[in-house]
C-alpha cells in the first residue's frame, strides 16, 4: 500500500482510495475483517503519517503549532448526539461559538478525531459544521445530492467507523430538497426522469416517493422522511456498521434540517 506525502486532506483521499482498491477484490465475508485489520494497523499508520506530514509542513513554513486547547469530545453515541443537537440549539439562539481562525486550523493539523459522522445533502444551504456550530476536525462529513448512497460513499462512512471510531452517524436530509422533489415528479411521470448519471441519482430516490404516493400536499416532506429512514436502515444493515451498533459503540439516526428556521429535527 502506498502512503503519499501531502497535506492531511490529500492523505485522507489517498487512504480511502487505497482502502477501496485493496478491498475491492475481497470476497464479501472477508471484507469486514480486512477493514478491521486496516483500522488497527495500516490505517492508523496512515492517520499518523498524515499528521506527521502536516506537522513537517508547518515546521518547514517556519510556524509552530500551538498547544491544543480543544475540549474533550464525546465518545458515546448518546453523548455525540447530545453535542450535535446542542450545537444546533446554539445556532438557533444566536449563541454560536465557532469562528474559523488560522490558529484554530493549525491545532487540527496533526490529526483528526471527529466525534460524529454526518451524511448530508450536497445542498449549499446545509453546511454541516455551521448547522451544528462545530469546528474543523469535529465532524466527519459526507454529502451527496438527496443523501443518495453509493459504494464509494458507503466506503467513506465505513472509514469513519473503523478508522476514526465515530460513535454516531446522522443522516441529515432537509426540507425542500430538490433531489427529493425531482424523484416525486419522476415517480408521477417517468418521462421527467433526467438523463445520465443525474437520472440514476433521482431514480435512487423514487422508491421512497412511491411509499408515500398518496400523501397529497405533504408528499415532499413524506418522501424525504421515507428516504432518510430507508437510508438509516441501509446503513444499519451494513456489516461494518451493524457490528459496531451491536457492540453499543455506534448509533445511526435520521434527521431533517429546515432551511427557513435552521432547526434540526430527529426522526424518532
Ligand atoms: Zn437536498
Amino acid at each position: 500500500m502506498h502512503w503519499p506525502v501531502g497535506n492531511t486532506l490529500s492523505c485522507l483521499q489517498w487512504t480511502v482510495r487505497d482502502l477501496k482498491n485493496d478491498i475491492s477484490s475481497q470476497a464479501a465475508p472477508a471484507r469486514r475483517a480486512v477493514l478491521r485489520g486496516l483500522a488497527l494497523s495500516g490505517l492508523s499508520v496512515a492517520v499518523a503519517a498524515c499528521g506527521s506530514t502536516a506537522g513537517q509542513s508547518a515546521t518547514a513554513a517556519g510556524t509552530t503549532a500551538p498547544t491544543s486547547t480543544l475540549p474533550e469530545l464525546p465518545k458515546t453515541p448518546d453523548g455525540a448526539l447530545q453535542r450535535l443537537m446542542a450545537g444546533n440549539e446554539r445556532l438557533l439562539t444566536n449563541k454560536a461559538l465557532h469562528t474559523q481562525t488560522l490558529e484554530g486550523i493549525r491545532q487540527h493539523a496533526t490529526g483528526q478525531s471527529p466525534y460524529a459522522q454526518v451524511f448530508g445533502c450536497a445542498d449549499s444551504r446545509v453546511p454541516v459544521e455551521a448547522v451544528f456550530d462545530e469546528d474543523f476536525g469535529d465532524v466527519f462529513v459526507t454529502r451527496t445530492a438527496g443523501n443518495v448512497l453509493s459504494d464509494p460513499t458507503v466506503g467513506t462512512i465505513e472509514y469513519g467507523v473503523v478508522a476514526l471510531n465515530t460513535p454516531l452517524i446522522m443522516v441529515l436530509g432537509h426540507q425542500n430538497c430538490g433531489a427529493v422533489k425531482a424523484a416525486v415528479d419522476a415517480m408521477k411521470d417517468p418521462g421527467k426522469t433526467p438523463p445520465g448519471a443525474l437520472g440514476a441519482l433521482v431514480s435512487a430516490l423514487v422508491p421512497a416517493a412511491r411509499e408515500v404516493k398518496d400523501r397529497g400536499d405533504d408528499i415532499y416532506a413524506a418522501a424525504l422522511e421515507a428516504h432518510i429512514r430507508k437510508t438509516v436502515a441501509t446503513l444499519e444493515a451494513n456489516p461494518v456498521v451493524k457490528e459496531s451498533v451491536a457492540a453499543g459503540k455506534l448509533r445511526v439516526v435520521g434527521a431533517a434540517y429546515d432551511l427557513a428556521t435552521a432547526k434540526v429535527t430527529l426522526y424518532q
